[in-house]
C-alpha cells in the first residue's frame, strides 16, 4: 500500500462489507478525505442479505452477536432497544432473538445515514453514494481510474473490493433455460408472482440457507403445492441450540493449527462419538472450533484446504450455518406434513418440457417442477467469476486467485497481491472474496473485523495482531 495519505477512496460494493469499510474510514480518518461507495443494486447498507424482499426472513445469528462494530459489542442491541417493537422486550431475551433481516438492513442503513450521508459538523470525511456497476479499474503508478458501466470514470487513490458472493455456478442444461417460464436463475429476485396453482410443484435446487428462505416464503404465502428440495446429501442446516459445557474440547495439550486435516478429523470424530454417547449435540464441537478456524485453515497444506473444500464443506456448513429454531421448526413441519420432499442426489441435467422443467438426477430419477429455483449457493471457483470487473482485473494481473482458487489473493492486511506476487499500491479486498485465505469470511462476526482492518490499512496503520485477537473474542 502506498505510504501517501489517500485523498479519495472508492469502495466497490454497498453490502455489509463495503458499507462498514466506508463507515470505519469515515470514523477513523484524522485528515480530510472523500469516500465514494459504488453499488449496483439496492440502497447502500442492505446488500444481498438484508433487503426488503420478504419480512419473514430472520437473521441466523442471535442479536447479541450482530453488532456492526468489533469494539462495540452491544451496538446492535442498543439500537434495537430504540425501536418501538422491542421497547418492552427484556434485554436478556432480546440478546438471544433472531431478528428480521429487514430490520438488520434498517440498522445498517441508519449507520450509513449517520456516518456517510449526513455526518455531523466537523466530520473530516465527505461521502458520495453512487448507484452503478464498476466494470474495470485501470492502474496509474500510485492511483487508479475506476470505470463504471455507464461510462463514468472516477479517479481514486485507493479502491476497496467488497463485491460479495458470486452467483450460483451454472448447472448442466441451464444455459437453454434463460427465458423459460419455470426457471428462476437468481433466487434473490422476486419469484412469488410466478408460483403455479396449489396442485403444482416447486423444485428447489440445494438444501442450504437459500432453500430455507424459499420454503419459509412458500409457507408464509400459504401456498399448498408440493416442494421438492434436491442436493447431493439432502442435508438441511441444523438449528441453534443451547450450548453445553464440554471443557474436554479442544484438548489443552494439542495445537489444533498444527494437526493437519486428517488428524484433525480423527480428533473431531472421537469427540463427536463421546458426545453422542452422552446424548449431547456434537455440533458443540463446531462452536468450539470457531475461535480457531482461521489459524487451522492457515496451518493446512494446499491439499488439505482443497480436500476440505471439496469433501467436507457440505457437512461443515450443516453444523456451522445454523438457523433460528423457529425457522427450523417450520422446515420440519413441512417435511412431516409431506409437503416438502427431500432428495439426495447429484443433478445430472435440467431439461425443458413445455411449461415445466425436468430435473434429472445422476441415479436416473427425475423430478418435475412447474417452478425450479436455483438455490445451489455461490460458485466457489474464483477464476470462473462472472463479474465483468473481476474478469478484467484477473486478465490484467491486477488481482490473482489464491492458491486454492477459492478467492482473491491478499496479504495479511487485506492488500491485494498482483499476479506477480507484488502488493498492490492501491487495491484492497474483503468479505466472501477472501474465502481461500480465511475460509470463514461470510458472516457479520468476521466481516466487521475485516471492515475495520481494511479501514486501518487504507489510512496507513493496520494493527493486525490486535484485530485478530478481537476476532477471536467476538466470534462465538
Ligand atoms: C440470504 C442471506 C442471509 C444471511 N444471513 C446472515 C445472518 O443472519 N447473519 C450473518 O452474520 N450473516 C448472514 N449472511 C451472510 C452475509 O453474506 C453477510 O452478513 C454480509 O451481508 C455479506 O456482505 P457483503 O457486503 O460482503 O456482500 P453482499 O451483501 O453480497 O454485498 C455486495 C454488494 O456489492 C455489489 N456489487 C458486486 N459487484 C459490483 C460491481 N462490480 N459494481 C458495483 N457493485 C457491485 C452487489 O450488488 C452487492 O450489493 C447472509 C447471507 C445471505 C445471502
Amino acid at each position: 500500500m502506498g505510504r501517501s495519505r489517500p485523498a479519495h477512496i472508492v469502495v466497490v460494493g454497498g453490502g455489509f462489507s463495503g458499507t462498514m469499510t466506508a463507515v470505519n474510514i469515515a470514523r477513523l480518518t484524522e485528515h480530510p478525505l472523500k469516500i465514494t461507495v459504488v453499488n449496483d443494486r439496492g440502497p447502500v447498507g442492505r446488500g444481498v442479505a438484508y433487503g426488503l424482499r420478504r419480512p419473514e426472513y430472520l437473521l441466523n445469528v442471535a442479536a447479541r452477536n450482530m453488532s456492526a462494530f468489533p469494539h462495540e459489542p452491544d451496538h446492535f442491541l442498543d439500537w434495537l432497544c430504540t425501536r418501538s417493537e422491542f421497547e418492552l422486550t427484556p434485554e436478556i431475551e432480546l440478546r438471544e432473538r433472531f431478528v428480521a433481516r429487514q430490520i438488520y438492513g434498517d440498522y445498517l442503513r441508519s449507520i450509513a445515514q449517520h456516518h456517510l450521508q449526513s455526518p455531523g459538523e466537523g466530520a473530516l470525511a465527505t461521502s458520495e453514494l453512487i448507484k452503478g456497476e464498476v466494470v474495470d479499474i485501470e492502474s496509474g503508478e500510485h492511483s487508479c481510474r475506476v470505470r463504471l458501466a455507464d461510462g463514468t470514470a472516477i479517479e481514486a487513490d485507493r479502491v476497496v473490493l467488497a463485491t460479495g458472493n458470486e452467483p450460483p455456478a451454472p448447472l448442466p442444461g441451464a444455459e437453454a433455460l434463460e427465458d423459460h417460464p419455470a426457471w428462476v436463475a437468481n433466487p434473490w429476485q422476486a419469484w412469488e408472482h410466478r408460483l403455479p396453482h396449489h396442485d403444482g410443484s416447486v423444485v428447489l435446487l440445494g438444501t442450504g440457507l437459500t432453500t430455507v428462505d424459499a420454503i419459509i416464503t412458500l409457507r408464509a404465502l400459504g401456498w399448498l403445492g408440493t416442494v421438492d428440495a434436491i442436493s447431493r446429501h439432502g442435508w438441511f442446516p441444523n438449528a441453534h441450540f443451547r450450548g453445553i459445557e464440554y471443557p474436554e474440547f479442544p484438548p489443552a495439550d494439542i495445537d489444533l493449527a498444527a494437526l493437519g486435516l486428517e488428524r484433525l478429523l480423527a480428533l473431531i470424530e472421537r469427540h463427536c462419538a463421546i458426545l453422542h454417547a452422552r446424548n449431547a449435540n456434537p455440533a458443540i464441537i463446531v462452536d468450539k472450533l470457531r475461535g480457531y478456524t482461521q489459524r487451522i485453515w492457515s496451518g493446512f497444506s494446499i491439499e488439505d484446504r482443497l480436500t476440505f473444500a471439496h469433501e467436507h464443506a457440505a457437512r461443515w456448513n450443516v453444523f456451522r450455518h445454523r438457523i433460528a429454531p423457529e425457522i427450523h421448526a417450520q422446515i420440519t413441519s413441512s417435511q412431516l406434513t409431506g409437503q416438502l420432499r427431500v432428495h439426495a442426489g447429484s443433478i445430472a441435467r435440467l431439461e425443458p418440457s413445455a411449461d415445466r422443467i425436468h430435473v434429472e438426477l445422476a441415479d436416473g430419477q427425475s423430478v418435475r417442477g412447474d417452478l425450479v429455483i436455483n438455490a445451489t449457493g455461490p460458485s466457489t471457483k474464483f477464476t470462473a467469476t462472472r463479474s465483468v470487473l473481476l474478469q478484467n482485473l484477473l486478465r490484467r494481473g491486477t488481482i490473482a486467485p489464491d492458491t486454492t482458487d477459492l478467492g482473491v489473493h491478499v496479504d495479511t492486511d487485506h492488500t491485494v497481491l498482483t499476479s506477480s506476487g507484488e502488493r498492490s499500491p492501491w487495491l484492497l479486498a474483503l468479505g466472501p472474496l477472501l474465502r481461500g485465505t480465511y475460509w470463514e469470511t461470510i458472516a457479520v462476526p468476521e466481516l466487521r473485523v475485516q471492515a475495520r482492518r481494511v479501514a486501518e490499512t487504507v489510512l496507513g496503520g493496520a494493527r493486525a495482531e490486535e484485530e485478530s485477537q478481537l476476532q477471536l473474542e467476538y466470534m462465538i
